[in-house]
């Protein structure tokens, strides 16, 4: 695609750069990039994008435009609120760019749509707040191989990745699994607002080099970012050889719609007494299994079995890459019934037969260890 006198008189300051040029500005103008959730990450990243030249943009969302959103969500003013986000930020990309093509998609994704929505582009960005959402996006991606610029905001702080087709993880990869709605949207939680400019700015950073392919893209690392103190960190991320949908392996070979988390006691879910695992951990030299005691730090403190670690409940779902999946560990609390929703978030990741101590603490000692305090 070439460029008309009018597109090289906008994008100057591009063609000036050596590394993108006229070259990097066609491949721009050819580029389809669909811009999942049109709130405060997907509006400066269809801002730049669309001032950038990107020559199609496509924007979903099904909500409309609330005041409290305009706190954040750069794409809309006052006048657009009660209209469709996808429409409104339709007309207002237009408006800015009227050299290029936006596609407003006002319905929400789901395993029945979100392949023909995504057939039509290159690449994807993530915005959206809604976890389920985001493994869908990532799944759908994943299978239909192409690239994904994942990014999620929360109070002050932000985090990004750049899922590149064969070149590293996937965003289920470094989050395997977790029960929808675990996770508080900025609704309940609250964000700073400038902090999903920070991010879809680079999400769009993310999207332009892969388009041009000038620079490294962020696949491999996690980029996290700490307002407050104004830092960036970056994790080295492996892909997962089990990872459900780009491992070697997959178990997820078609989107799907998310199942509510579970609540009840599920099969799955072993049930030891306290004699029962006292039995596992006594024999010396033996393979015990890992204690994972999700019970509040002061809890833990006044009185716990050795070398359990402690993870209370509550930041079970974030860390629970820290227990390893194929050891089926026992979780631990006073009278079992937080260990059991701990064990049905472990199932719901992907852990190995987690086991639970039934009778929680209380249990263990009036069973084995009458000397053992439990607050
Ligand atoms: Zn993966």
């Amino acid at each position: 695609m070439t460029l008309s006198a009018s597109e090289r008189a906008r994008y100057q300051r591009h063609l000036s750069l050596a590394e993108i040029g006229a070259a990097g500005q066609e491949k721009l103008k050819s580029a389809r990039v669909l811009i999942v959730g049109a709130g405060g990450l997907g509006s400066p990243a269809a801002l730049y994008l669309a001032a950038a030249g990107c020559g199609t943009l496509g924007l979903v969302d099904f909500d409309r435009v609330e005041v409290s959103n305009l706190q954040r969500q750069v794409l809309f003013d006052t006048g657009a609120l009660g209209q469709p986000k996808a429409e409104a930020g339709r007309a207002r990309l237009a408006a800015l760019n009227p050299e290029i093509r936006v596609v407003a998609h006002a319905l929400e994704l789901r395993a029945a749509n979100v392949r023909a929505v995504l057939a039509d582009y290159d690449l994807a960005i993530d915005g959206s707040d809604r976890l389920s959402t985001r493994y869908l996006v990532n799944d759908a991606c994943v299978l239909l191989g192409r690239p994904l610029i994942s990014a999620a905001i929360h109070r002050f702080e932000g985090q990004l990745m750049t899922y590149v087709p064969g070149r590293g993880p996937c965003y289920r990869c470094l989050f395997p699994q977790a029960a929808d709605g675990v996770v508080a949207n900025c609704a309940e939680a609250g964000v700073l607002g400038v902090l999903p400019g920070v991010l879809g700015t680079l999400q769009a950073t993310e999207a332009i080099k892969l388009i041009t392919g000038v620079g490294t893209p962020l696949a491999g690392r996690l980029l996290t970012y700490d307002a407050l103190e104004l830092r960036f960190q970056e994790f080295r991320v492996e892909r997962r050889r089990d990872c459900a949908v780009c491992g070697d392996a997959p178990t997820i070979t078609a989107p799907c719609d998310p199942q509510a988390p579970p609540r009840a006691p599920q099969d799955g879910v072993r049930r030891l007494t306290p004699r029962a695992l006292h039995a596992l951990l006594v024999p010396p030299g033996g393979a015990a299994p890992p204690l994972v005691d999700v019970r509040e730090r002061w809890e833990y403190d006044t009185g716990h079995l050795r070398n359990a670690v402690n993870i209370p409940l509550g930041e079970l779902p974030q860390r629970i890459a820290e227990i390893p999946r194929v050891s089926a560990p026992v979780f631990i609390c006073r009278s079992g019934g937080r260990s059991m929703h701990a064990c049905t978030l472990a199932l719901a990741a992907g852990v190995a037969s987690p086991a639970n101590l039934e009778g929680g603490m209380l249990a263990w000692a009036a069973d084995v260890d009458p000397a053992m305090p439990v607050a």
